[in-house]
């Protein structure tokens, strides 16, 4: 129900577990984070309280500075660490979260079987990545933008892989997804309570616009390519 991202030059995980945290009103059942570490995925996920989450870490240090998190309300398969997310593709390099319903998961699922590819969770969710792994020709932004047309149903997501691991690929497409650009990298997210720890220069999307977020800077584009230029506002309130 909540997806959290952050790419640039400090270390990703806390700055994620803040950000799920101020994200925790929207609602959840458990939570999640991947962060690029060494060349590597590393995958945390609980049932329950982001606490849950926060203990299992706890003393852990991760040097990676891309990363993304997630806080689920099932809609799609029961409440486990299995169906939590983040969800990675059948080659271990790709991490993805995801909010909303995916309504035609069931057809790609049998599309995956079809090219060999296997389902590992009961989620709408876990069909986005295989996708955009099977789409990857060496660059996320065309990978995410090939596999839109295959998807039908209201969501957002984020996406992360080990080959490009500076870069963070996010959609919106019926749910809500802001960008948050700060001095020292950027950030997407649900919500801009999320953002405001590292930020107030926010950029709203629109449903159809797709970010590439690295952290250098951020591009919009719409769901065809096309750049958008749009300006960021400054938030002048606080929770
Ligand atoms: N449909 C997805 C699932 O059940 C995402 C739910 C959400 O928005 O948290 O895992």
């Amino acid at each position: 129900c909540g997806i959290v991202g952050y790419t640039g030059r400090s270390s990703a995980l806390l700055i994620l577990l803040e950000a799920l945290e101020r994200l925790e009103y929207r609602g959840y059942d458990s939570s999640g984070v991947a962060i690029i570490e060494k060349g590597k995925l590393f995958v945390e996920k609980k049932v329950g309280k982001i606490r849950e989450l926060v203990r299992s870490l706890w003393g852990k240090t991760l040097e990676g500075t891309t990363g993304i998190g997630h806080t689920r309300w099932a809609t799609h398969g029961g409440v486990c660490e299995l169906n939590a997310h983040p969800h990675i593709d059948f080659t271990g390099e790709f991490a993805l979260v995801h909010n909303g319903i995916i309504e035609n998961y069931m057809e790609l699922k049998e599309f995956l079987r079809s090219k060999g590819v296997e389902y590992k969770s009961e989620t709408d969710t876990e069909a986005i990545v295989h996708l955009v792994s099977l789409h990857y020709k060496g660059d996320l932004l065309q990978a995410v933008m090939s596999t839109l047309p295959y998807l039908k149903g209201a969501y957002a997501f984020a996406v992360i892989t080990t080959k490009e691991p500076n870069r963070i690929v996010a959609v919106r497409y019926g749910s809500p997804l802001v960008v948050g650009l700060g001095e020292d990298g950027n950030m997407i997210a649900s919500d801009i309570p999320a953002l405001l720890p590292l930020t107030r220069k926010v950029i709203p999307l629109d449903d159809g616009e797709v970010v590439d977020v690295t952290p250098e800077g951020v591009v919009i584009y719409d769901t065809e390519g096309n750049v958008r230029v749009k300006d960021p506002i400054t938030v002048t309130w606080d929770i």
